[in-house]
């Protein structure tokens, strides 16, 4: 059924206390955490504590726990002090960028929904 825990699931394991993670933020649905290989001063992960495979089937499945990831990635962005400011201007370490990597052609490498927030550096465009 949609949003259980799966036993194989590695952050499942992560929001459950079982597999350590560096917490930055917790809510009721929610879990942020330091990615291990960071690709940016700021890498931080954001996962609905259920699970849910990718962000497609979070936003369908659980939507409003969908909105809680995206308004802790921002809240993650301005604990981490990269969120611009109002307006959006900002100098090159500010601004960050909120990714969700879908389907292993894309690079998902985890099958449990996560937002990475990057940020701390310029960030190029187009993404690779
Ligand atoms: P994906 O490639 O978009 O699925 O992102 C998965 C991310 O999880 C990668 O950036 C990995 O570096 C990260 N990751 C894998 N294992 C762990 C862990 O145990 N703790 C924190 N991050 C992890």
């Amino acid at each position: 059924m949609a949003g259980e825990p799966q036993a194989d699931c590695l952050f499942c394991k992560i929001a459950a206390g079982e597999v350590p993670a560096t917490v930055v933020r917790e809510t009721d649905t929610t879990i942020a955490f330091r990615d291990i290989n960071p690709q940016a001063p700021t890498h931080v992960l954001v996962i609905p504590k259920a699970h849910h495979p990718d962000a497609a089937a979070l936003a369908a499945e659980a939507p409003q726990v969908a909105a809680d990831v995206l308004r802790e990635a921002g809240e993650v962005a301005a604990q981490e002090e990269v969120a611009p400011p109002p307006g959006g201007a900002g100098g090159p370490r500010t601004g960050y960028r909120v990714i969700f990597n879908t389907g292993a052609g894309a690079g998902q490498t985890v099958f449990h929904a996560h937002a990475h927030v990057l940020g701390g550096r310029g960030l190029e465009w187009p993404p690779g």
